[in-house]
């Protein structure tokens, strides 16, 4: 099973915590004023953290998958 979840760019990240007060399982918390994941299976990868960053410092990969069907 593959685990998805949020990338923080630590880099850019702030510490502002609106990730932590966005996420509505409590999957982050700060650790050395940066966000970090510490609640990983709780993750239901629904973005909110995404959209809260003032920085852009959280990101969501998707996957784009394309189906080609051949002609019977
Ligand atoms: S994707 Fe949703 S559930 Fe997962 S950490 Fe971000 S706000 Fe929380």
């Amino acid at each position: 099973m593959t685990l998805w979840l949020p990338h923080i760019d630590l880099q850019r990240c702030l510490g502002s915590g609106d990730c932590i007060s966005s996420c509505p399982t409590q999957v982050l918390d700060l650790v050395d004023d940066r966000a970090e994941i510490v609640r990983p299976d709780a993750c239901t990868y629904c973005g909110s953290c995404e959209w809260a960053c003032p920085q852009g410092a959280i990101s969501l990969a998707y996957l784009i998958r394309k189906e080609i069907q051949t002609p019977k």
